[in-house]
């Protein structure tokens, strides 16, 4: 029998558990690890709460969790209850699929004021991350600003601009819901330090933008380089470039009568933060993109920001004694192999880049390095204890762990909490999830 842990239930993980139960069949045990009590990791947590069919894959990684050769072992903090040595005592191989679920920072001046946030605490809070639930932004003021041009800007542009009527069959959380309706906000501009070329959000996600009830996109026709420039771009990007012209056709009678604009303010790269003790503006410098690099022009201006939301990437959060690449934020590893009998798969691997279904060739990936690991003979001693040793090591430190049957207690009192329309209201506390077990 082989012993693997994994360590993180998002995407990167059940993709690693399915492809060990094809390759090992019966002759393997997986545990899967998480430090929430709840699986799914980004589907739960990143995935916007209005994108659900975006979330039904989970029914996939149900299915692998369903089967008797991999369990769900909910609640565990690796580097806190557990060391990576205590995994390598107990498993043949680790691998950490823990996501890059920490914001990076653009290390501008006043980067802390209050209203400024990271995309990880703000997508966090509406969907009720335990870790964000009580970031309580202040959705009070008339400007919102959106730093960067990939698919998060867009997610918090999109929520931060839909109604009440657009949020139903999502499962956005209800202090989210409450914040948002109430809001006062009226533009929100995304700030993108490139032009239309570089755009990183993806068509269908940014056509949503032209579909908002009470919102439109605005974006400066002479921000658009010539159409036929358009030619050498690859489809994807053309088709995302086409929209970008298509805000730009956006007649003004429309625009006068949209309760919020969604400005892009394209080669603008921010450079400062201003307020005393909360954001009340931002400094930006004005850029021109050279061989595809921006670079600043040395004219700056101002515009008014009363929450600022920067949405430029993530980073994996470092663990003890794991070798860490700091520049691109991510598990230092050769192709997925970090030490003897430790790996890591998705974003911890690769860095935040990629759709949902770009981890699943990794998982298979891992898994074959794995098996020509151990038929090398390079995993160290067999006979390890695996699912047995842990739950004794698990009692002896009194961890209170919770299994996938107890999650789908907890799924099913979310659903039966649900607003009318929505499939589930979240708990959003380790503590209320562990309650609704009890
Ligand atoms: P992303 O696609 O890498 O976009 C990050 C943006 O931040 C880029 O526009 C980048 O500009 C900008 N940026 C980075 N550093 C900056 C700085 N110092 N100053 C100003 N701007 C800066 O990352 P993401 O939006 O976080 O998305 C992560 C991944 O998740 C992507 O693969 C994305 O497609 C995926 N995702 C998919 C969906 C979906 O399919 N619905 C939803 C959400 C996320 P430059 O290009 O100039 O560096």
């Amino acid at each position: 029998m082989h012993h693997i842990a994994i360590i993180g239930s998002g995407p990167a993980g059940y993709y690693t558990a399915e492809a060990a139960q094809k390759h090992w069949g019966e002759d393997v045990q997986v545990d899967v690890f998480d430090r929430l009590p709840v699986p799914y990791g980004l589907i739960r947590t990143g995935v916007a709460p209005d994108h659900q069919p975006i979330k039904a894959v989970s029914r996939r990684y149900e299915k692998t969790a369903l089967t008797d050769n991999v369990r769900f072992v909910g609640n565990v903090s690796i580097g806190e209850d557990l060391s990576i040595a205590d995994l390598h005592e107990l498993y043949d191989a680790v691998v950490l699929a823990t996501g890059a679920p920490d914001d990076r920072a653009l290390g501008l001046p006043g980067e802390d004021l209050d209203n400024v946030f990271g995309s990880a605490e703000f997508v966090g809070w509406y969907n009720g991350h335990p870790q964000f639930a009580d970031l309580a932004p202040d959705l009070s003021g008339k400007h919102a600003v959106v730093i960067g041009m990939g698919n998060v800007s867009l997610d918090v542009a999109r929520i931060l601009a839909k109604t009440e009527e657009e949020f139903t069959g999502s499962d956005i959380v209800g202090h989210a819901l409450d914040a948002l309706v109430n809001s006062g906000i009226e533009k929100i501009t995304i700030v993108a330090r490139r032009g239309p070329h570089q755009v990183a959000m993806t068509p269908k996600e940014l056509g949503e933008l032209a579909h908002l009830t009470r919102a439109v996109p605005r974006i400066d026709a002479a921000d658009l380089p010539d159409e036929a420039d358009d030619a050498i771009l690859e489809p994807g990007l053309r088709k995302s470039v086409r929209h970008l012209r298509s805000f730009a056709a956006i007649p003004e009678s429309v625009h006068a009568d949209a309760a919020i604009e969604i400005y892009f303010d394209l080669f603008a790269s921010p450079i400062a933060f201003i307020g005393d003790r909360k954001v009340e503006g931002m400094e930006i410098e004005r850029t021109i993109v050279q061989t595809g690099r921006a670079v600043g022009t040395g004219e700056t201006y101002r515009i008014p920001a009363d929450l600022v939301v920067a949405c430029i990437g993530y980073r994996t959060s470092p663990i003890p004694d794991v070798p860490f690449e700091e520049r691109m934020g991510r598990f230092a590893n050769d192709e997925g192999r970090i030490l003897t009998g430790l790996y890591c798969v998705g974003w911890a691997r690769r860095g935040p880049t990629g759709t949902i279904g770009t981890n699943r060739p990794d998982g298979y990936s891992v898994v074959s390095k794995i098996a020509e690991d151990l038929a090398a003979g390079k995993l160290g001693r067999a006979g390890k204890r695996g699912r047995a040793g842990f739950d004794e090591l698990a009692k002896m430190r009194g961890l209170e762990i919770v299994t996938f049957k107890d999650w789908k207690k907890i799924e099913e009192a979310e659903a039966g909490a649900a607003r009318e329309g929505a499939p589930r209201e979240k708990f959003v506390s380790i503590e209320s999830m562990i309650r609704a077990l009890k």
